[in-house]
């Protein structure tokens, strides 16, 4: 039974209330925090406070059992994905913190602990165009966004400002411009390979420096937060003690801290909102203390739901009142449905002969990139929207291990640079979001905080696999053209959701009928909350989707504060 005192009823009440404290739950409470709002950021993994909990990050090479690697018994129990090692290992989720029914075959990565998947991710920042907000409208599938892309060009501005994004402006349609930091340059074969593409391909194919979320300059509001220059370490997934690159612990959540509005509460773990019957609106929030075990209810006027796209579903899906029967704000039984998740199935490679007297000087955090260049502005292929493709030459080194004896020793502890560049592509396609890719709760299965348990069920479907085929046939193309050789490339049945970018679910849209959230991020039928992180999303784009959401989330906490001070709701 929840502690409903009415003296404690008081302490535990807030004017807002944020669910999850990652990339967009971060922004949430910043900006809430900035206009005033005492916050109440609800995180279900345990602090993880910047600099002071980041154990690896300035460990040797040596200083690791096994040399950054993660033995196959050192994972059993842990939620792994492809990116889990040695040095990274504190971030993994065990297996039964959550456990989840896979209907069908999915891979699904996350990261429970304050600054969640923000800790994790590549830091790769592309800015949405009208090709993708107009894309399911103009080619018939999911509904129309009920928002264009000047709509969300200032907040594209002032998220890029505050986290500090390295890029170019590269003048494309495609791929907007923005509020960039200098670009890391690009290496030798990415340069001769985009002369290749403006040779071979004119304005139809572009490789540019991939914009990230890296300081290469830091600015007056870089300094304020207390972050400094991205000095290139590559060691970022560890916890960045510089604060060069962005995650909520480096920027956003110490930024809401400072202003005395923000209460954080890690180990908090969600289980319902509450809907008042009377008031017509969202009350609170319920959460299960995850290391007492104890629930307790939380109040405010206006509820963010961050806790990342699958679990954002889950939350309002077990919001159930006499009101909402099957999950609040889902009327329309709509909600759990059109999952998307971006298509990675494609990877390509090749070596780049005549570089062999070139070398890179330190190493880089980041990459190239090839923005969309399929059916941007008429339907050209037989599958519908198109890719992105990330690139990464390099030379690396290696070692031989033909001899034994001090001799091999030696070779092993003195590799050479490689004779020959290679270089590297992946795809990121938009997976047309479909009904049936779904998630739900399960009827009868709890997980161990009598929570019920995610069905997950979602798969490739033909457009996905046609995409796929496509970028291969064009990467062994543009490499040819480029002069490359030993050329590979595949369209592997990788498991849906390796690729990191769930979305949907929850998605926005002009009519209730069709939709769950209107074009401020509010349910359509429950003004005071507002879902803001990738369970918004109406359709997927090629870009990688972070920066969307920080950008619609910073949007909807003005705009609720807006509507907070009008009384509206
Ligand atoms: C290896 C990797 C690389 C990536 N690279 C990129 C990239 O280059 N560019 C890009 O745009 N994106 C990238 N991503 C994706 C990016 O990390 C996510 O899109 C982003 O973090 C999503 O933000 P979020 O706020 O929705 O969720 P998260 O950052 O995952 O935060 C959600 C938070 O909510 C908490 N939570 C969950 N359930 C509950 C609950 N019931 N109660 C309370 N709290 C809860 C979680 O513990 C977590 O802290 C990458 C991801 C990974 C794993």
């Amino acid at each position: 039974m929840a502690n409903l005192n009415i003296t404690s009823k008081k302490s535990r009440t807030y004017d807002a209330i944020v669910i999850g404290s990652g990339a967009s739950g971060g922004w949430a409470a910043k900006e809430l925090c900035d206009a005033g709002l005492k916050t109440l950021c609800l995180e279900r993994g345990k602090n993880i406070k910047h600099i002071e909990d980041y154990p690896a990050a300035s460990k040797a090479p040596f200083d690791f059992e096994f040399r950054g690697s993660l033995p196959l018994e050192k994972r059993s129990g842990l939620s792994v994905g492809r990116w889990l090692s040695e040095t990274n290992v504190q971030w993994a989720l065990e297996e039964n913190e959550q456990e989840v029914v896979y209907e069908k075959p999915f891979r699904w990565f996350r990261g429970y602990h304050v600054g969640g998947k923000s800790l994790l991710w590549a830091r790769q920042t592309q800015r949405w165009s009208d090709y993708d907000f107009e894309g399911p409208d103009r080619d018939g599938f999911a509904v129309d966004w009920p928002i264009r892309y000047k709509d969300l060009a200032p907040w594209y501005d002032h998220v890029e400002t505050f986290a500090g994004i390295s890029g170019n402006n590269d003048g494309l349609d495609v791929l907007p411009d923005g509020k960039f930091l200098p670009p890391i340059e690009l290496n030798v074969v990415e340069k001769h390979f985009k002369a290749s593409l403006k040779k071979h391909y004119g304005d139809s194919r572009h490789l540019i420096y991939a914009r990230c979320a890296h300081i290469t300059e830091p600015q007056e509001i870089h300094i304020q937060q207390g972050r400094a220059k991205c000095m290139a370490q590559n060691m970022c997934n560890r916890g960045c003690v510089l604060g060069g690159y962005f995650s909520s612990n480096s920027s956003t959540i110490p930024w809401a801290l400072k202003t005395g509005n923000l209460t954080m509460r890690p180990d908090a773990v969600v289980e319902s909102i509450i809907y008042d019957e009377e008031k017509g609106k969202a009350s609170g929030v319920r959460i299960i203390d995850r290391l007492t075990g104890e629930p307790l209810e939380f109040y405010a006027d206006i509820i963010f739901v961050n806790a990342s796209t699958i679990n954002s579903n889950a939350i309002l899906l077990n919001s159930r009142s006499d009101r909402f029967p099957n999950g609040i704000g889902n009327d329309n039984g709509l909600m759990g449905k059109f999952l998307t998740w971006h298509n990675y199935r494609g990877n390509a490679g090749a070596v780049a002969p005549g570089f062999s007297h070139k070398k890179v000087e330190g190493k880089r955090p980041t990459n190239a990139y090839i923005p969309r260049f399929r059916n941007v502005e008429k339907q050209e292929t037989d599958f519908l929207r198109g890719y992105a493709i990330g690139v990464s030459a390099g030379r690396g080194t290696g070692y031989d291990t033909s001899m034994i004896g001090e001799e091999l020793t030696d070779s092993i502890l003195n590799p050479k640079l490689n004779d020959e560049w290679y270089i590297s592509t992946w795809m990121m396609g938009e997976c047309v979001p479909y009904k049936d890719n779904h998630m739900r709760l399960h009827d009868e299965l709890v997980d161990k905080y009598g929570i019920p348990r995610i069905v997950l069920s979602a798969e490739w479907k033909e457009n996905d696999i046609k995409q796929a085929d496509d970028y291969v046939e064009q990467c062994k193309e543009m490499f040819e053209n480029a002069g490359f050789t030993n050329i590979r490339g595949a369209n592997r049945n990788s498991l849906p959701g390796s690729d990191i970018h769930e979305m949907g679910g929850v998605r926005m849209g002009k009519d209730p009928k069709t939709s769950l959230l209107n074009k401020w991020n509010q349910l359509h039928e429950c003004k005071n909350v507002f879902v803001t992180d990738g369970a918004c999303m109406t359709s997927g784009g090629t870009q990688n989707p972070t920066l969307h959401f920080m950008a619609l989330t910073a949007r909807a906490a003005n705009h609720a504060v807006d509507e907070l001070k009008k009384r509206n709701l």
